[in-house]
């Protein structure tokens, strides 16, 4: 059994005191691999520092578009740095998000696009958020686009079809979390059905939207196999062949070297 969570935030307070046994779980589970997300400097700084603590923790740096309206420009150049760490294998969390209206759109607009330029500069691929911002972050994808091939990865998806259409074109990857679990997602688990499974991915957004049955409790790495288990029934697979299928597709995009 095999799995990789690529959405997590470890560096939050409320896995402060059990971290260890956090991955002791995500391992037990069968996850070999989580990438966790900064969303400021700051954190991505601690990020980038439990990566080097812990072999199976990845990190990806990046401002989160809510956090970018007290974000500085020698914040940026942080962060432009700690991309060259070998330990960062992605750059995010970025995107545009109009659902919390506190970050003006153009601002969170001129910051989704530094991160694009700096996925394009560093050859590691973006984890974009997007939440009631779809017609925006694809008309900002086909954008830069037009500047040469995307890699990436829309986070947490839950979003139309027309939406996961156009970033697939634009050959990103589609991820799903505990949101594919929910009694009210039918629409979304429909949409899972016809992503191309070698572009699928899984992920938590630990500690947020834990799955069924721990819905409303703190989310941690291990619980992905929840949303693994929905996703594999509604692809008519296997668990083991689901946990295949998206660790191989983990590995590809965020180019994971495969331990001996
Ligand atoms: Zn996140």
């Amino acid at each position: 059994m095999r799995l990789i969570d690529t959405h997590a935030h470890l560096d939050e307070e409320s896995f402060d005191g059990d971290l260890t046994e956090v991955l002791g779980r995500a391992r037990a589970a069968g996850v070999e691999a989580v990438l966790s997300l900064g969303t400021t400097f700051e954190s991505s700084r601690r990020m980038v520092e439990l990566a080097h603590r812990h072999p199976d923790l990845y990190a990806a740096v990046g401002v989160h578009p809510n956090y970018t309206a007290p974000a500085t420009e020698g914040d940026w150049q942080g962060v432009c740095e700690l991309a060259r760490d070998a330990r960062v294998l992605a750059i995010g969390e970025t995107g545009l998000d109009l659902y919390w209206k506190t970050v003006p759109l153009p601002h969170q607009i001129d910051w989704f696009r530094r991160h694009l330029e700096l996925s394009r500069q560093t050859g590691k691929p973006v984890s974009i958020h997007c939440r009631e911002a779809e017609s925006e972050v694809v008309a900002e994808l086909r954008h830069a686009a037009a500047d040469g091939p995307l890699r990436g990865v829309m986070h947490s998806f839950a979003g139309s079809w027309e939406t996961a259409e156009a970033c697939l074109a634009l050959g990103l990857y589609v991820s799903f979390s505990g949101i594919a679990t929910y009694k009210k997602s039918e629409a979304l688990r429909e949409l899972i059905r016809k992503i191309p499974r070698d572009r699928m991915l899984v992920e938590t957004d630990s500690p947020y939207l834990s799955p069924q049955p721990v819905r409303g409790k703190r989310n941690e790495p291990a619980h992905v196999r929840m949303t693994a288990e929905v996703l594999a029934r509604e692809l008519g697979c296997s668990l083991e062949e689901l946990g295949e299928l998206t660790t191989e597709n983990a590995r590809r995009l965020f180019g994971m070297v495969d331990r001996a």
